[in-house]
């Protein structure tokens, strides 16, 4: 049976992408990996498994789809601004579309039924199912024997009885089962997507209800340096390192970009369509209260010639800092 039915399998790097890859193997299948890219999550993880299972991977940017979801997800949000039902189901569509133009026989994921609360119950697998267009070529072969019987187990060619059945949340069979095909190499489960994380979420939010996630660049941007929102609506990014002044610096056609001349400190942009004056003076106080100004007598200089008087103390920014 070996190498007559072609699969594309979901393949994030994760433990449970990694079996389902080896589980569609032993029941017969040739497997090729797909991988999604934006700024929130990236296929390193799965650059590296496709490495170590010996597989081709197919990547795919995925920006334009997750900013559209993020923007107005039909299933809406988990816990940050993580819109993952509507985020998979549209995965699974555009590895559907991979499959038809490059003539594989379905789409596979590492779902395992009952393992998320809301993304991989009986009913939100169902959902994505039917919102991917997949119906029957959709297989999930660490809990195949708990669901319907897809068209290449139908068609006998895949072996349905070498496909599983584990669900729920005990990780027990699965760490059993990477130890019995030698994967080794698998980031945790939770790890690797932004949209996760309530921090990222804030100023992500904060971005979509502000400015819109139209400028990719800013969307980009939000990986990095601190956040604040001033009272006439301008952003402020705010560097924490020389690295993150670096790439700020590489950014200044996003906004006004402000850094102390006088003394070591943080470079800024501030953003928004017109930055009104009062919100430009904040923002240059707030790069002097950042900067390393304690030993400085005179004000301190920014870019564009603005001057700072003392005192230089980031306690006014607290309020205005999104996280
Ligand atoms: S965790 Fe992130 S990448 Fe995964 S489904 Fe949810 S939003 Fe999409």
């Amino acid at each position: 049976m070996s190498g007559c039915v072609k699969g594309l399998s979901l393949l994030s790097g994760g433990l449970d992408s990694q079996l389902a890859v080896r589980v569609l193997e032993q029941a017969g299948a040739s497997v090729e990996g797909v991988c999604f890219s934006t700024p929130f999550f990236d296929c390193t993880a799965a650059k590296r498994a496709a490495g170590a299972l010996g597989i081709t991977l197919h990547i795919i940017d995925f920006t334009d789809d997750e900013i559209k979801l993020i923007e107005n997800p039909p299933h809406g949000f988990g816990g940050a601004m993580n819109p993952c039902i509507d985020c998979h189901a549209m995965m699974i569509r555009r590895a559907g579309e991979l499959m038809v133009a490059k003539g594989f026989d379905f789409v596979a994921t590492g779902e395992v039924m009952g393992q998320r609360p809301m993304s991989q119950n009986k009913q939100s697998m169902g959902i994505v199912e039917k919102s991917s267009g997949l119906k029957g070529r959709l297989v999930r072969p660490l809990s195949a024997k708990l669901l319907e019987p897809t068209i290449p187990e139908l068609e006998g060619k895949l072996d349905r009885e070498k496909l599983l059945d584990i669900s729920g949340r005990k990780r027990d069979r699965q760490i059993a089962l990477a130890a019995e095909f030698g994967i080794v190499d698998y980031p945790s489960p939770a790890g690797g997507c932004k949209l996760t994380e309530d921090g990222f979420g804030r100023k992500l939010k904060d971005l979509l209800e502000h400015e819109g996630l139209g400028n990719r660049e800013l969307v980009e941007l939000l990986a990095v340096a601190r956040r604040f929102r001033l009272p006439g609506g301008s952003g402020v990014i705010l560097g924490r390192d020389q690295n993150e002044n670096a790439i700020l610096k590489g950014k200044a056609h996003l906004g006004v970009l402000l850094a102390p001349v006088n003394c070591p400190g943080p470079t800024a942009i501030v953003t928004g369509r017109d930055v009104p004056p009062e919100d430009l003076r904040l923002a240059a106080a707030l790069v002097a209260a950042y900067s390393r100004s304690d030993r400085l007598e005179e004000d301190v200089l920014l870019t564009g010639g603005i001057s700072v008087p003392r005192p230089y103390s980031r306690d006014p920014f607290k309020e205005f800092q999104i996280c």
